[in-house]
């Protein structure tokens, strides 16, 4: 398999590479993550079972598209591919652990901000929020049929879908349709469609050694820019900085303090369905907060 992996570099790159040197990274919640190195570059190199092939081949065009904004650092992909049983993913080495100072979350800020206003990239003949291809968030399917109305494709595609998999597990949220017609009311400030990184947590963001800010692992899709600013204070914030640089460039529309609360609650009903454990207590407090 490292052979097919290391031939497949070379043909991208139009250079020869050898493995000299593999290392296993840890830190990833879904596949496991290796640094390979020939003499003198390194890849970061992503496996899973050979079956999840589409979910790399969706981060690779979700980083590909980020990457074309031209607005912040994204892992550039090198390519995707399957070999005997795994599947695999190839980016660019990013050497993280920089001391991500006020300066570097104040530009991931400002970057992120032209990421979200740059013009998203919709297929011809398709308007509004989706995207090409559906994705995962963590492990479970995510899915971006275009819908020209951003309440209709939030409250179907994101709260009705996780909603009817928690069922599924055995949630009980009696709330859960009273919720769903309120959403038209609730996300009624017609956001325009922005690319948006899609999970957007503390681990999915990094300063490299140089001091550049990066985002990484995303689950992209055209939809209001909220969604990322409500994730990355759903596990205690990003620093201040972050928010002034954010604000700054493209500054919070009124009201997304309430619609965040709603945003994240996808997060948490994903998290009941990949973790079960308290989070539909967690999920069932939100719809009640929400709808007092
Ligand atoms: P998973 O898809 O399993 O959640 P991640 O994409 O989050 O995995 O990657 C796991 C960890 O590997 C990250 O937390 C980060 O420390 C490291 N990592 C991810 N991408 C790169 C990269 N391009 N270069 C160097 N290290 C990386």
């Amino acid at each position: 398999m490292w052979t097919e992996i290391a031939t497949h570099i070379s043909k991208v790159t139009g250079k020869t590479f050898e493995i000299q040197n593999r290392r296993s990274v840890s830190g990833g919640c879904i596949n496991q993550g290796y640094a390979v190195s020939g003499d003198s570059e390194t890849y970061f190199v992503k496996l899973n079972r050979a079956s999840q092939i589409e979910m790399f081949e969706a981060e690779a065009l979700g980083l590909k598209q980020m990457l074309e904004t031209n607005t912040i650092r994204v892992p550039k992909p090198m390519g995707v591919g399957t070999a005997g049983d795994s599947a695999y993913i190839v980016m660019e080495w990013l050497e993280f652990g920089g001391s991500g100072n006020t300066q570097a979350w104040e530009e991931m800020g400002r970057n992120l901000a032209q990421m979200h206003r740059a013009k998203p990239p919709q297929p011809s003949g398709k308007q509004g929020f989706g995207w090409d291809v559906n994705n995962t968030i963590g492990s479970t399917p995510q899915i971006n049929s275009w819908t020209s109305d951003w309440a209709e494709f939030f409250a179907e595609h994101r709260l009705g879908y996780q909603f009817k998999l928690a069922r599924r597990r055995g949630g009980q949220f009696p709330e859960a349709e009273r919720l769903l017609a309120q959403v038209p009311k609730l996300l009624d400030h017609q956001p325009q469609p922005s690319l948006v990184h899609g999970d957007l947590w503390g681990g999915n963001a990094a300063i490299t050694k140089l001091g550049e800010p990066v985002i990484l692992d995303p689950a992209t899709y055209v939809g209001d820019r909220e969604v990322d600013i409500a994730m990355t204070e759903l596990f205690g914030g990003f620093p201040a900085a972050f928010y002034r640089g954010y604000n700054e460039e493209w500054s919070l529309d009124e009201g997304y303090g309430q619609r965040k609360q709603l945003y994240n609650l996808y997060h948490i009903l994903n998290h009941f369905n990949l973790f079960g454990g308290g989070y539909d207590s967690q999920a069932t407090r939100m719809i009640e907060q929400i709808l007092r």
